[in-house]
């Protein structure tokens, strides 16, 4: 495979979730937060957001997968993730959402769909607000019109590794997201 080429570096990262968090204490002051990552992905962020966010908070996850529609890392990588497919709930949140301030972390907002599925299963446990955090954004992907509330950068229609996102598994561990190239 060709090699990884830098999109936004640890530096840039670090000082744009922190403007993040700074700005979730300052929508959400005097109140507290449950932050609900999206694994796998939004790990890596959800930690760094969380540190970021100085309000009484705490986190959960969630799990998803789409069914049988994801297309091997070779395709994934030409054209995408198949966003026609269904979305999976693979691990629901441990704790109750009702009446809580609650903010869905996920590494990219792509197409739309999982975040569109996610919103309505979590509004099911009646929070007192929803919001998204993704820290990346594909807007020329989107199919379903929605939109992040935090959002750290929008980036172009590349396939992008570390800071959590993989490529069949590897690069989640990557300091900086980096684009692969599609050869
Ligand atoms: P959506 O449902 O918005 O189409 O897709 C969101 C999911 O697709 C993300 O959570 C992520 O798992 C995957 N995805 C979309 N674009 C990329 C990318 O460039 N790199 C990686 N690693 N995953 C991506």
């Amino acid at each position: 495979m060709a090699e990884l080429k830098v999109l936004i570096s640890r530096q840039e990262i670090a000082k744009r979730v922190s403007e993040l968090g700074a700005q979730i204490t300052k929508d959400f002051a005097g109140q507290s937060i449950i932050f609900v990552g999206v694994l796998k992905g939004a790990a890596i962020f959800l930690s760094d957001l969380a540190r970021q966010v100085d309000l009484d908070s705490t986190f959960d996850f969630i799990g998803v997968s789409s069914y049988g529609n994801r297309p091997s890392p070779t395709q994934e990588l030409q054209s995408g993730w198949d966003s026609t497919g269904e979305v999976r709930l693979t691990k629901d949140v441990d704790q109750s959402m009702k009446d809580r301030n609650v903010i869905v972390v996920e590494d990219i907002l792509d197409t739309g769909l999982t975040l569109t599925v996610l919103k309505k299963l979590l509004l099911a446990h009646q929070p007192r607000t929803l919001k998204i955090a993704a820290l990346l954004d594909k807007p020329s992907r989107r199919k379903l019109p929605l939109e992040g509330d935090y959002v750290g950068f929008k980036i172009p229609d590349e396939f992008v590794v570390g800071y959590g996102l993989d490529y069949a598994e590897k690069y989640r561990s990557l300091a900086d997201i980096c684009i692969v190239p599609r050869e």
